[in-house]
This record gives structure tokens, C-alpha cells and sequence, in this order.
């Protein structure tokens, strides 16, 4: 009998109504015989409110006791999900990621999925039972409970569903599939049938929010088909699948931008061997997010500037430890700039399809939009734009592509 994992999100178990309608969900697949495995997230805002409690009582709680309060969301939602089961006459039983043997590593509020027992489940599936596991936790070889970082439930789901060796796994969230952009900036965006795990995750780096990252890689390395869908609708969403050739007729799959970044540039850099190497091991040791990186060298290959973008939340840390480069290695001046974003399109088309790029930055020079950096890889393309010109860039881009056909 076929497995299928289905992923509620926090938005769809959010109240008792809720909870029972995600019920009545897995019954259907259990009645359309289905080995069912639900993977729940803590009802509503719950996560939020546990973190804001938490700092109510502390600034700076250890890790691990963050982890023993946080993982109590999603433990409310199984039993709850258990009970909404049972209550319409129908087996069920929950588990916490420790009790399905979800090891992860002791990497507290990020931990990584090390190994899962998925014999534990089968047994109850076989059954006949409808097991319901948390998501978003785990559980280290020596006991103590772990977390996989925000949006982790997704992780869970599709880990287990490679575990199961399921048939898909059904992620169930308040949108209903993967956009070709974010419609609340361009109301022509296009909900997608598919999309490749490698643009997907490109599309998540780049600002998509749909799915945790680990997720879209679990899926990737296991061959998971993810279908992304909404809990309101029966409508299908979009399947997240491993590349087909037909897949690559299709240039640019979708378009994103990322708003919350800021540039650092290191203007009068000695251009000797190994500044760099200096430059980045500090602000690694820093652990702060480098996302593209531009190097000129000028004045006869003397002098070099240097930039790099990074995350807003990371801008402050970011300068600070430059400027401390900077008095160390003769470094003329540090400047800090938050007023950038990126624009990006991605598709596994442009493999083998040449010219993506000079319709893009025409399209942008049209709408004049100055692109001030670009960066590009087998299937991105971005460029760093002006804050203030970044909607505008969005939609050009969506048009110029023709996403919304
Ligand atoms: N409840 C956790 C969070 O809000 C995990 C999840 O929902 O995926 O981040
Ligand atoms: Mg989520």
C-alpha cells in the first residue's frame, strides 16, 4: 500500500475547525487507501509566541532550553490532531520527532537530521492507524530535543516521506502552489504546475518564501515529489520534481526579489595576494551572510575595491568588522549601503538557451533601471538594483519573460 506524508502548516491547524478539516483530509487519503502520515506545525502564531515569551524572561536563553519550550507547539497540535481523528470514529497516534526516532545532531535551534527509524511508523501504519508526528523537532543520540530551524516542519515531512520511501509528500499551506513571482508585488503572477527541485531552492535563496530550504534538498537527494497545495481547496497546487528535458523548454521559470540586503564595499584595498582571504575569513569567523562579491582592481593593479552584499539584519555587524579590517590592513575607507535589493529570474531553460541575459538588462535599461552589479549562474540570473527601483525591476522582468502565459 502506498505512502503519503501530508505537512499542515501552522496557518492550518490554527483552530479546532481547522484541526478537524486536516483530519477529514488524511481519513479521505486513508479511505482512498493510502498509508497515511500527517506532520503537523504548532497551531497558528503559537512558535512567535513562545519565542517573544521566552525573551520576556530572558535576553539570552540557553539554546537548548529554547528548544524545550519552542518544541511544545507542535506537541499541542498532535495530540489535539490524534483526538479530532478518534473523535469521528477513525485510528490514529501521535508521536514527538524523539518518539519516531528523529536524530538529529546537537546543533540546538538548527539542528540537522542525522538518521530516522522509520520502522517505528510502519508499524503502526500497518495497523492501519493514521500516525501523526510533530514537526520541527528532533532528537540527539543522547536525549536531549532538538529543533531544525524555523519552518522546520517542512523538513520534517519530506525527511519522513524519503524515510517511507512515500509517494509524494503534500505540503498543505494558505497559498496554493508556487508563484512565478510574489503576487502581492505583481498581481499577474502565475500559479506554476511544476517546478524543478534546483529552481525551486534558487527560488527560495532569492526570496521566495514558500518552503524551508532543507526541504526542497531533502526532496532533491531522495527524489521526493513535493506537491505544494492549499488546505482551503481540493485545486492542485505545484509539484516540485526532478528535472525532465521537456522541463528546459520553458527559458525562465520565475522571477524574485530580495529586498532585505545591504552592500558593504572596501574602497583602496592593497591589491596584494591574500587580502581577500583575510577580508572573508574575518568576516566568516563573523558568521555574517556574504551573498555576492565584486572585486576592480585600479590606479595600474595597485589599488582594488572591494564589495559584497549581505543580509540588512547582518549591515551593522557587517561594517564593524570591516571597518577593523580596515585600520589593520591600510584600507582607505569603508562605505555601508542599505538601499539595495536584488532581482533575479531562474530556469533550468537557460542551460541551453543563449540571450536571457541581454533581454533582461535591456528590459531593465528601458524601464530605466540602472543595474549596478550582476551575478549569474547555470540558472540565475540577478542584479543588484536601486531599493527604490526594485518593484518596478520585478514586474519588468514578469513581463518581459512573459510569466503571466
Ligand atoms: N512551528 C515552527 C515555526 O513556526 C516550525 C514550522 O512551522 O515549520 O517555525
Ligand atoms: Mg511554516
Amino acid at each position: 500500500m502506498g505512502v503519503i506524508v501530508q505537512k499542515f502548516g501552522g496557518t492550518s491547524v490554527a483552530d479546532a475547525e481547522k484541526i478537524h478539516r486536516a483530519a477529514r483530509r488524511a481519513i479521505r487519503a486513508k479511505l482512498e487507501g493510502k498509508q497515511v502520515v500527517m506532520v503537523v506545525s504548532a497551531m497558528g502564531k503559537t512558535t512567535d509566541k513562545l519565542v517573544a515569551l521566552a525573551q520576556d524572561v530572558s535576553p539570552h536563553p540557553p539554546k537548548r532550553e529554547m528548544d524545550m519550550l519552542l518544541t511544545t507547539g507542535e506537541q499541542v497540535t498532535i495530540a489535539l490532531m490524534a483526538m479530532a481523528i478518534h473523535s469521528v470514529g477513525h485510528e490514529a497516534i501521535s508521536f514527538t520527532g524523539g518518539q519516531v526516532g528523529m536524530i538529529t545532531d546537537a546543533s540546538h535551534s538548527k539542528a540537522r537530521i542525522k538518521k530516522i527509524d522509520a520502522d517505528r511508523i510502519r508499524e503502526h501504519l500497518d495497523a492501519g492507524r493514521i500516525a501523526i508526528v510533530a514537526g520541527f523537532q528532533g532528537i540527539t543520540e543522547d536525549g536531549a530535543i532538538t529543533t531544525l530551524g524555523r519552518g522546520g516542519s517542512d523538513t520534517t515531512a519530506v525527511a519522513l516521506a524519503a524515510a517511507l520511501n512515500a509517494e509524494v509528500c503534500e505540503i498543505y499551506t494558505d497559498v496554493d502552489g508556487v508563484y512565478t513571482t510574489d503576487p502581492r508585488i505583481v498581481p499577474q503572477a502565475r500559479k506554476l504546475d511544476t517546478i524543478s527541485y534546483d529552481e525551486m531552492l534558487e527560488m527560495a535563496s532569492l526570496g521566495a518564501g514558500v518552503m524551508h530550504s532543507r526541504a526542497i534538498e531533502f526532496g532533491k537527494k531522495y527524489n521526493v515529489p513535493i506537491h505544494v497545495r492549499s488546505s482551503l481547496t481540493d485545486a492542485n497546487g505545484t509539484m516540485i520534481l526532478a528535472e525532465t528535458s521537456d522541463m528546459e523548454e520553458i527559458v525562465v521559470r520565475g522571477a524574485a526579489l530580495k529586498r532585505d540586503l545591504a552592500r558593504v564595499v572596501l574602497r583602496g584595498v592593497p591589491n596584494k595576494m591574500g587580502v581577500a582571504a583575510q577580508v572573508f575569513a574575518r568576516i566568516a569567523k563573523h558568521n555574517i551572510m556574504v551573498d555576492d562579491i565584486i572585486q576592480n582592481v585600479y590606479r595600474e593593479h595597485n589599488i582594488a575595491n572591494i564589495g559584497f552584499t549581505t543580509n540588512a539584519s547582518e549591515a551593522m555587524e557587517a561594517q564593524a568588522v570591516c571597518d577593523d579590517l580596515a585600520r589593520e590592513l591600510g584600507i582607505e575607507s569603508v562605505e555601508l549601503d542599505e538601499k539595495v535589493a536584488k532581482v533575479s529570474v531562474v530556469g533550468i531553460g537557460m542551460k541551453t538557451h543563449s540571450g536571457v541575459a541581454a533581454k533582461m538588462f535591456n528590459a531593465l535599461a528601458e524601464a530605466k533601471v540602472n543595474i549596478e552589479n550582476i551575478s549569474t549562474s547555470e540558472i540565475v540570473i540577478s542584479c543588484i538594483v536601486r531599493l527604490d527601483d526594485a518593484e518596478k525591476a520585478l514586474q519588468t522582468i514578469h513581463d518581459v519573460f512573459e510569466l503571466d502565459k
